[in-house]
């Protein structure tokens, strides 16, 4: 069956741009390396020169990709945009990695996108049937194809067209040899910010990465926002049609970095709330609170100051080892948790612990790290979870496994603490979920805890349905 639907979405992955700036790509550089944790599989930019675009992306880290000064000699220019992109098994090729420069009739375009097109395929099947050739295996690919048979005349208007056709998740950014242009879809699902330094526009998925190139956070891009930075400076169209938009309650719970202002709230102060929230939720006695490092600390921050527990770090992580989850190969994602994480057993020893993590996905890693604090000498382990079950893929843009997978898409409460081996488990409820987001002002996508999806998708993946017996030879009696 054809790739692109088959594929989980896999667009994990965070945009920078900077236009009117001498250091454009080495400001790019900066920003990506702020982004890393949206994705760590590939990197590049893509700087403008004025007459041409200049590329330079390859597999690897930010600071492996980009760690020779000689390379930003060749990425000239006052504009650059850039990338960073996790992908799943399968299309972590190079081809794939963006972003995507093409020359058309119109001149030279390069795109990065952070997001998933749910209907991909069926554009893509179009394209195809009138001849167009696809070089990659990304939904991004379509938007390229979508512009050049564009009959519209400005860059504005052909960007107009293109996206009017795909559904889904984007955060776009584009360069020509003279324009940047920022687009947020009418969803609004991924965050994306506009900033300034001196003279020079900036956009960032995160507000982490204006930060740190000390440039002034303006605003953030508004869903179904068109921003056009060029010589004249900025302007800014709403071409689309008005949804009500559905920004990623996973952004918040997990995905974005804590330092980070989106969807209006800074993440650090909403994963506290959670944390208190749980307390409230579900309060047990215990003798201390640990977090899962780093997912788990803001939260369990708040759980220790809302129960009064006191708070201890009980397993240390390493940091110079990628995130578990965003490892290729299974083989490797379990042996990452121990590589990861290690106990600290003068803290555990004989102690009843609640332990906080953001969400249990597959259950792998609760269940390795519940056995790693019994090992350790503790006396009871209490999970809780600053997040309801995560019970449906994502399929705008956030790396989920498919439904069979997720383990508490065919397991009750009970059968998943057994799972993990802990003493009890508790995760917070959707109510306590909004109101620690303070969700009164705004209507989040929920899909990936109820199922709800916003923007529908032409269809469901066989192996979407729940699968009963995936688990159950290792769930404790
Ligand atoms: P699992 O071991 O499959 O249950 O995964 C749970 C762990 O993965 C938790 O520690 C989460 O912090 C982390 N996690 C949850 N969602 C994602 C995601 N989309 N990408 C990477 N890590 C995630």
């Amino acid at each position: 069956m054809e790739e692109m639907m088959m594929r989980r979405p896999e667009e994990e992955c965070g945009i920078f741009g900077v236009f009117n700036h001498p250091e454009a790509s080495n400001l790019t550089y900066l920003g990506l390396y702020a982004l890393q944790h949206r994705g760590q599989e590939s990197c590049g930019i893509v700087s403008s020169d004025g007459n041409n675009l200049h590329s330079h992306k390859s597999m690897g880290l930010v600071a492996d990709v980009f760690g020779n000064q000689e390379i930003f000699k060749s990425l000239p220019g006052k504009a650059a945009i850039g990338h960073v992109r996790y992908s799943t098994t399968g299309s972590s090729v190079i081809k794939n990695v963006q972003p995507i420069m093409v020359d058309y009739s119109r001149g030279s375009i390069a795109v990065a996108h952070n997001g998933n097109i749910v209907n991909a395929q069926i554009i893509k099947d179009e394209l195809e049937a009138y001849g167009s050739i696809f070089q990659t295996t990304m939904d991004t690919e379509i938007i390229v194809h979508l512009l050049a048979t564009s009959k519209a005349i400005s860059l504005q208007d052909r960007l107009t067209d293109a996206l009017s056709r795909i559904q889904g998740a984007y955060c776009l950014l584009f360069l020509t040899e003279t324009r940047m242009v920022a687009v947020r879809d009418p969803n609004g699902f991924r965050p994306l910010c506009l900033g300034r330094l001196g003279g020079s526009y900036v956009v960032a998925s995160e507000s982490c990465a204006l930060d740190l190139i000390d440039a002034e956070f303006i605003r953030e891009i508004a869903p179904g926002e068109m921003i056009v930075v060029d010589k004249n400076g900025m302007s800014s169209f709403f071409p689309f049609k008005k949804v009500d938009p559905t920004p990623c309650i996973f952004e918040f719970v997990y995905f974005a970095r804590p330092d980070s202002h989106i969807f209006g709230k800074n993440v650090y102060q909403v994963r506290k709330e959670q944390g208190r929230q749980l307390a409230r939720e579900h309060r047990v006695d215990a003798d201390i609170v640990i977090p899962i490092p780093d997912s788990g600390v803001p939260a369990a921050l708040g759980y220790a100051e809302e129960s009064g527990i006191p708070f201890e770090l009980g397993l240390i992580r390493n940091h110079y080892v990628g995130r578990t989850f965003i490892e290729p190969q299974q083989a490797i994602r379990h042996f990452g948790v121990k590589i990861k994480l290690n106990p600290v057993r003068e803290v555990l020893k004989d102690k009843r612990v609640v332990v906080i993590d953001d969400s249990i996905v597959r259950g792998t890693t609760s269940r390795k790290i519940v056995k790693m604090i019994r090992n350790a000498g503790a006396r009871e382990v209490h999970v809780r979870i600053s997040s309801p079950p995560t019970s449906y893929p994502c399929y705008y843009g956030i790396d989920t496994p498919n439904r069979k997978e997720l383990i508490s898409s065919s397991h009750s409460l009970d059968e998943i603490r057994r799972y993990i081996t802990a003493d009890s488990l508790g995760y917070l409820s959707e109510e306590g979920l909004m109101s620690s987001v303070g969700a009164e002002n705004a209507g989040f996508c929920t899909a990936c805890f109820t199922g709800g999806y916003p923007v529908k998708f032409p269809r469901l993946l066989d192996q979407d349905e729940p699968q009963m017996g995936l688990f159950e030879k290792e769930i404790e009696k």
